[in-house]
């Protein structure tokens, strides 16, 4: 039997997902970027005030890719000018010599130039200290940690089955913390997993015979937009990663 005694979860987390799993696409996605985007402008009201913030981003020479491009959506251009002007000026800082490196230590120079530029010598690692990505990992670990409490009640259970599914992130890493959790709740993930998965495949079939036998009628059905959450199972939902 399982443990319906414990408390219903009642947390910023817990009520993000209920709101998730309202609409299309991985719930702990949804609610990653739901509280990203509250985080993007939050720093473009107060984290740009933050010195030791404004610091570390300096450093750590902007954002990865994905969060310069949600956060250039904002009317942001003023902090953005001011912080980039001091990333700038630091690179440039690093190239400027008085005379062209001889061949002896031009690896060094070149080693030198790219250490401040990339701020890490790791290529991987090169956009590793995103504020927001770190932000995204804190928060991920806590949904999924939310999910799995959610997966003890019936209810959960039953509201997540109704959903698009996880995504493979987010069910590779909800495999990966469910061991904290008895083996009730090792088994509610994967079964309301298969359900998801079960319902979209049975929607892929219906979108793939509509196009096979009426491709000249129009179909309207929700299975002709299957593609897209077997899309949100395979790859997550856009704007995460
Ligand atoms: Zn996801
Ligand atoms: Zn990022």
């Amino acid at each position: 039997m399982l443990q319906e005694e414990k408390q219903f979860p009642q947390s910023w987390s817990a009520e993000a997902l209920e709101q998730a799993f309202e609409r299309e696409g991985c719930p702990v996605c949804l609610a990653i970027l739901e509280t990203l985007q509250r985080a993007i402008v939050s720093w473009s009201y107060e984290g740009f005030t933050d010195v030791e913030q404004r610091h570390l981003l300096i450093r750590s020479r902007g954002f990865c890719p994905l969060h310069t491009w949600q956060l250039a959506q904002f009317p942001t251009a003023f902090q953005l000018g001011l912080v980039y002007h001091e990333i700038i000026t630091d690179m440039l800082a690093s190239m400027e010599k008085p005379t062209l490196p001889s061949r002896t230590n031009w690896h060094t120079t070149m080693r030198q130039i790219l250490r401040n530029i990339f701020s890490t010598h790791r290529q991987q690692a090169i956009y590793a200290a995103c504020l927001f990505c770190q932000k995204r990992t804190q928060v991920e670990l806590r949904l999924v940690d939310t999910l799995l409490q959610l997966l003890q009640f019936e209810e959960g259970r039953m509201r997540f089955a109704q959903t698009t599914g996880l995504c493979r992130v987010h069910f590779a890493q909800a495999c990966k913390q469910v061991h904290h959790y008895d083996k009730q709740v090792q088994t509610a993930l994967v079964v309301a997993q298969r359900v998801c998965y079960q319902r979209i495949v049975e929607e892929l079939e219906a979108l793939i015979r509509n196009y096979e036998y009426h491709a000249s009628q129009q179909v309207h059905g929700a299975e002709m937009t299957a593609w897209r959450r077997a899309a949100e199972i395979c790859a997550g939902n856009p704007g995460v990663y």
